[in-house]
């Protein structure tokens, strides 16, 4: 039994004070991480003091290690702030905890047991509680992140982190599904087969989904009153007429002797490949300043899209394709181009300054192939 009183020895240099002392370090630090690899420690550390305990006493003292370090490991990462259980409360029940190994030596390991069965369902009660707390808390910056549009650059520390992480992705993404107003149209992604229009025409001709005529003719009427010149010089455009106009481009090409495959390369240069022009959905609008009608990078330097740029998302809606993300959006920089998606989207979009596919979570596109190059010749050129 002498051997049992040296180790007891040791397990009291580890008393409860001092412990939580050393526990602010990696613990400190906040994360999981951290704290699982104190309780590694902790757990090492006192199976050594138990060197020459028995093996029953031993697990009786890992297990107790365990419980002990939970509590200072949610204690240490902040699980108890906000709970109801203050720091105060955990730190009682962390020295609670350590009362039962200054006796060990005395008491058999029958004794022992219920206050060992008592305390991990204890512990079992504050990991669920931790657990759920930093679950949420996770999931509160995770969607943040995505609203943010950082959802292709986030790397998930760990694995557990990761499973939350694409859990949360995958809601969002398909939360977004549900909103008409975030339908996203781009070369990879057509335009819905059973996607319906209700046009409204505009004073000047040109038609807009009905779903967002309010908010645009609020907008051109303030752009107006601010001293802009704003003219909708394309709206809606039927996805029949785009088939059309993509048609006849292809006959005039197979007219003067050019192969099928060819000839829709060639009027591929010229016309939107129907479905993928977001004319089709109702839901976006070419302006331009009536002082300067060129749809080029020139529109910038016009009062009206300074305008327009600054302002249009406090109408619900946002400059589509921004110069700064053409290889997400795959078209060039149009500052004529705007889009409706609802106030509270545009807000967000503005606001971080990202564009749709990033908002949306859809960055990621197949390589780049040739086909891909020549839409993109043809997104530019309608
Ligand atoms: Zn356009």
């Amino acid at each position: 039994m002498q051997s049992d009183s040296d180790s007891n020895k040791k397990i009291k240099d580890g008393t409860p004070e001092r412990q939580m002392k050393k526990a602010g370090g990696p613990a400190a630090a906040g994360s999981i991480k951290g704290g699982v690899r104190l309780i590694g420690q902790r757990i090492r550390r006192f199976a050594d003091a138990c060197e020459n305990v028995s093996d029953a006493k031993k697990a009786a003292v890992a297990v107790l290690v365990l419980v002990i370090s939970a509590a200072v490991l949610f204690t240490e990462t902040g699980a108890f702030q906000n709970m109801d259980a203050g720091r105060e409360d955990s730190e009682n029940y962390f020295v609670k905890c350590m009362g039962p190994l200054e006796t060990l030596k005395s008491t058999s390991v029958e004794e022992i047991q219920p206050y060992i069965e008592q305390r991990i369902d204890d512990a079992e009660e504050i990991l669920d509680l931790a657990l759920e707390k930093q679950t949420k808390s996770l999931r509160e910056e995770y969607r943040e992140l995505l609203d943010r549009g950082q959802g292709a650059y986030y790397q998930p520390d760990s694995k557990a982190e990761r499973r939350i992480w694409e859990e949360v992705r995958a809601e969002r993404r398909e939360e977004l599904r549900e909103d008409p107003f975030l339908i996203l149209v781009n070369k990879w992604h057509y335009l819905p087969s059973d996607y319906k229009v209700d046009p409204i025409t505009l004073p000047n001709g040109q038609m807009i989904s009905n779903e967002c005529y309010e908010p645009l003719m609020q907008m051109l009427e303030d752009c107006s009153a601010a001293g802009g010149r704003p003219i909708v010089c394309s709206g809606y455009r039927p996805h029949e007429k785009q088939v059309y106009l993509f048609d006849e481009q292809i006959n005039r090409w197979l007219y003067a002797g050019y192969g099928q495959e060819e000839s829709e390369e060639l009027a591929s240069m010229a016309v939107a490949v129907p479905g993928t022009s977001e004319h089709e959905l109702g839901l976006a609008a070419d302006i331009y300043s009536s002082e300067n009608m060129s749809l080029d990078e020139s529109q910038v330097d016009t009062f009206t899209q300074q305008w327009l740029m600054e302002n249009c998302w406090k109408y619900g809606f946002v400059l589509r394709y921004p110069r700064a993300k053409s290889d997400i959006t795959g078209i060039i920089f149009e500052p004529w181009h705007y889009r409706y998606v609802g106030y509270e989207h545009a807000r967000r979009i503005h606001e971080a300054d990202i564009c749709l596919e990033e908002y949306l979570d859809e960055t990621e596109h197949p390589e780049k192939t040739e086909e891909t190059e020549k839409n993109d010749n043809a997104e530019n050129a309608g």
